[in-house]
């Protein structure tokens, strides 16, 4: 069943001027791990953005479980190659940000042994009551992702989220990204620059040409997995 129905979804800016995105259809079938691979500037963020409802596009529609994405962001979970922490929270209130925003401080507080065993997941035990700004870059991102993943969503929009990492870190992260999408059964689009890495943790890898964003092909990666 589709998760996520993407038709004839487009992009411009500058009232046509610039394409940042050439009309795209896609379907995300529930429990899939999608990559997307392309030059830099074929609309890969572009279409990320949308899909995530945080840009709307020029033309076309972006359904999520059956309704437009614009309603649904809270099943959405997402990753930029930047960490976005709060630098005045420690690691662990900012994994817990979400919670609180959602549900209250309270609920925050009492999931505060989840965000702490999330940190220790991503090998970050011990630094939970640290401030960002004392995180090395791939630090902060393994935060990031435990920030995306506390409220368990359903949907993993990820854009290059490892780039900061050095390759063992990001190996590493890749892995249990794809153990935790298992296990939950949600379903992740990863835009990455690395082959390998898509043939790695992929059921579906989609390639863009490298004009303003078609897919050229999809391809289907059948691989044993763990
Ligand atoms: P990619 O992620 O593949 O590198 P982007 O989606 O970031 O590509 O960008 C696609 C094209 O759209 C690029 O030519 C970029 O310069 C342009 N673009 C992206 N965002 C904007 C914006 N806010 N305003 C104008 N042009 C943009
Ligand atoms: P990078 O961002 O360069 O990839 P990592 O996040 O992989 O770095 O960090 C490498 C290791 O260096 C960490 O696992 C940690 O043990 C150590 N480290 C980095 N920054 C700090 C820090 N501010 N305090 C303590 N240890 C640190």
């Amino acid at each position: 069943r589709p998760v996520y129905q993407l038709r004839n979804v487009s992009k411009s800016y500058g009232f046509g001027k610039i394409r940042a995105l050439d009309p795209v259809d896609l379907d995300l079938r529930q429990g899939s791990f999608s990559s997307v691979i392309g030059p830099s500037g074929c609309g890969k963020s572009t279409l990320l953005k949308i899909m995530a409802g945080v840009t709307p596009p020029t033309t076309g529609s972006v359904i999520l479980e059956g309704k437009p994405v614009l309603g649904a962001r809270r099943e959405i979970g997402m990753m930029y190659q930047q960490a976005t922490l709060f630098p005045w929270l420690t690691a662990i209130d900012n994994v817990l940000l979400p919670i609180s925003i959602r549900d209250g401080k309270a609920a925050a507080n009492d999931r505060r042994s989840e965000a702490q065993a999330l940190l220790e997941l991503v090998g970050l035990k011990g630094f939970d009551k640290v401030y960002p700004r004392q995180l090395s870059g791939g630090m902060a991102q393994r935060t990031s992702i435990c920030r995306m993943l506390i409220t368990e969503p359903q949907v993993l929009l990820l854009d290059e989220p490892f780039s900061a990492l050095d390759e063992l870190a990001r190996d590493f992260m890749n892995i249990e990204l794809q153990r935790i999408c298992l296990s939950r059964n949600a379903t992740a689009f990863l835009i990455t620059h690395s082959i390998p890495e898509a043939v790695l943790l992929s059921d579906v890898v989609y390639i863009m040409s490298p004009r303003p964003g078609k897919f050229l092909e999809a391809v289907p990666i059948e691989l044993p997995r763990p």
